[in-house]
Parts: structure tokens; sequence; C-alpha cells
């Protein structure tokens, strides 16, 4: 998933909302979907409406319009409330993003506790359920004075349930899986829950793919392709988590690690590079901290007589030696370079830990895994 799409203009309770380019894909859909069912929800809902006018001129694209924008703003609420739960256990949002497939809500971690998990992820499908029953009330209530807009409300009270139930599916990343996971995480070990979740996901996956297929919906083959995977994902990243929480950083970094200063010339980096055949240095102050790192990339297009202090990357990421690798492996996906510089409690650097240092660790044990399940 691309960082594409633009933020909305104004916070959610403090969390930034991103429509996603994909995003107006679906709503032009669903607008296209519901706009020429309009008939057939006042007679599906059974609504005190003539459906003949509704179907004239623009009419049932404006209410298609209407009730798209409003699932839209259904889900940005059910997000919403995954992610105020979330946060209530001190997980950061990063943001809620709305694509093609729906929303999503983007956290730093997941909560730890099997528990929090399971509230997270009831909270979602629970908003949208009281959605559903609020706009059911004010269908209810309004009725025949509500005119074309009925359909709407009627629209948007089964579409609310419908989100709920589909959500709670039993598959990863779902919320009926995560429910599933964090169930079996009260008495499992973590790694093992997930292992089942993403099991039972596979078939469900397997379910709705087969089903779309039968009904030709697109749209919910598209889900299955995308749940499938996902449980993928989730259960390798697990068995990762699980292995490198085992593990002590300074088990996993290169020691010893060969530096520049800051004051030497490119020239003399390049010869360094060749000399010492790394492509990568992290780069000291005169006081003997890392102030930052260069790469390969940090020669390109050089001015005559720069240092390495003009050609670094400034922001490097630092990890503390008291860190597990599993913590490490969150932190160096999103450092630049991929690589982390382990320091101890008075900034000196330790060591250094890359991408593949902790793939490395991660490949040795489930090879002696393996190994040891053959014989
Ligand atoms: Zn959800």
């Amino acid at each position: 998933m691309t960082r594409s799409g633009f933020l909305l203009p104004f916070r959610l309770f403090g969390i930034p909302v991103r429509l996603d380019v994909t995003f107006l894909i679906l709503l032009g859909l669903l607008t296209w979907l519901i706009g020429g069912r309009v008939a057939l929800y006042v007679d599906l809902f059974d609504l005190p409406l003539d459906p003949a006018p509704l179907a004239h001129g623009v009419t049932p694209w404006a209410l298609g319009l209407a009730a798209a924008l409003g699932l839209m703003v259904s889900v940005l609420a059910h997000e919403l409330a995954h992610a105020l739960v979330a946060r209530r256990f001190g997980v950061t949002i990063r943001e809620i993003r709305l694509w093609l497939l729906g929303g999503l809500a983007q956290f730093d971690a997941m909560p730890e506790h099997p528990r929090q998990e399971l509230l997270v992820a009831l909270a979602g499908p629970l908003m949208s359920v009281t959605l559903g029953g609020l706009f059911w009330l004010l269908a209810a209530w309004l009725g025949a004075t509500a005119g074309a807009m009925l359909v709407v409300l009627s629209y948007l009270a089964v579409v609310n349930v419908v989100l709920a139930v589909f959500n709670m599916l039993p598959a990863l990343p779902m919320d009926g899986g995560r429910v599933l996971r964090a169930l079996l995480a009260l008495r499992l070990p973590h790694v093992r829950a997930t292992r089942i979740a993403a099991s039972v996901s596979r078939v469900t996956a397997l379910l709705m793919g087969l089903y779309g297929l039968a009904t030709f919906n697109v749209l919910l083959m598209a889900i299955a392709i995308f749940v499938y995977l996902a449980g993928q994902a989730e259960s390798q990243n697990a068995v990762m988590q699980d292995v490198l929480g085992r593990v002590a950083l300074e088990d996993v970094m290169t020691r010893n690690v060969d530096t520049v200063g800051a004051g030497m010339p490119v020239p003399a980096l390049l010869d360094a590079m060749i000399d010492r055949r790394h492509v990568f240095f992290p780069v000291v102050g005169v006081d003997g901290t890392v102030v930052g790192t260069v790469n390969l990339r940090s020669l390109q297009g050089a001015a005559e007589g720069a240092t390495v202090a003009d050609v670094m990357t400034r922001d490097v990421v630092r990890i503390s030696m008291r860190n597990s690798a599993a913590d490490a492996f969150e932190a160096v996906l999103r450092a630049p370079h991929q690589r982390l510089i382990v320091e101890d409690e008075t900034g000196r650097m330790l060591g250094l830990v890359s991408t593949s240092d902790l793939l490395r660790v991660v490949q040795v044990h489930l090879t002696a895994r393996t190994r040891n399940a053959g014989t």
C-alpha cells in the first residue's frame, strides 16, 4: 500500500485522515451500484414511497452518491472507534486511511495484551451496529416525511449492520480474525494463536473467494485475495517477532564497526569504501559520537571540496542495547539505509544492526527448528 492520496485538511480527535486515490474509485462504484438499485431498495426495505419518480433523471445518482458518502462516513466512524480504543491503551495512531477496500486505522503497534487487542477489534463492529440502529430509528421516526432520503437512511441502517457482520468473519486482518486471535491468545502463546487464526483465515478467504466467483462479485473476490495475503503476512510477522523477541540485540549486532570522520574529504571516503569493502559508514564527530551515516548514494553529485559532513544523512536512528532484536526489527524498517546504531546509556556506539542481520537470525532459527522437527 502506497502513501498516495491526500490528507483531509482537518483532524478527527487529533488523528489525520487520508483519502487514497483508489477511494475515489470506490465512491464512484458505490454511487453507480446504489443509484442503479434505488427502486429495488424501495421494494426490498418495504418503504412507503413511489419508486417510479425515484428512478428518473439525476435522482437515483444523487441518492446513490448520498448513500455512498454516508457509507464512507460510517466506515470512518468504524475505524475511529478502533483508533480511539487503541489510543486509550497507549498505542500511537499514525492515520486513518480510506481506500478501495474501505478503511484502515494504522497503528504503530498493536496492544500487546490479548484483552486489549480484543477490545480494540470489537470497537469497530460495535460502532457499526450502533450506527445501523441509529439510522434505523431515524428512518422509522421520519417515515415518509423524509421523502427520497428515506431510501438513503434505510440503506445506511442495513449496510452498517452488514458491515459489522462482514468484519466479524474470522479472517485476519479483519476484526473477526483479530477477535479470534485475541481469544486464543488468552490461553495460548501469541505465535501459536496467530498461526491458528491464520489457518482459519485462509479457509475463510477461500470460501469468500469462491462465493465471490459464484456470484460474480468482483469486490468480494478482491477482498478475499487481500485477506489471504494479509493473513499470510500476519502469520510470518508473528513468527519473526517470536524468534527475535528471544534474542538479545547484543548477539545480533555487528561490533567493531568501521567509521569515518565528519571532516573527511569526499574523495577519501570513496577510497575508504574501496579499500575497506564497505559501502556504508557511520560518521563520527570530533567527540566520537555518531552524527550521521553515508552510503554510496551520498557520493552522487557531491560538490568539489565537499566533506563527509556535507553529504551525510543526518537522521540517524539509534537504539539502546537494552532492547530486544524484535524492537530493532520494527525500528530498522523505518530507518534510513535500513540500519540502526546500537548505543549504550552514555550514547557511545557499540555496534550496528541492519535488516539483513535480523533476517539472518530468523533464517537460522527457522532452519534449526525444521531440522529438529525432522529428526
Ligand atoms: Zn474494523
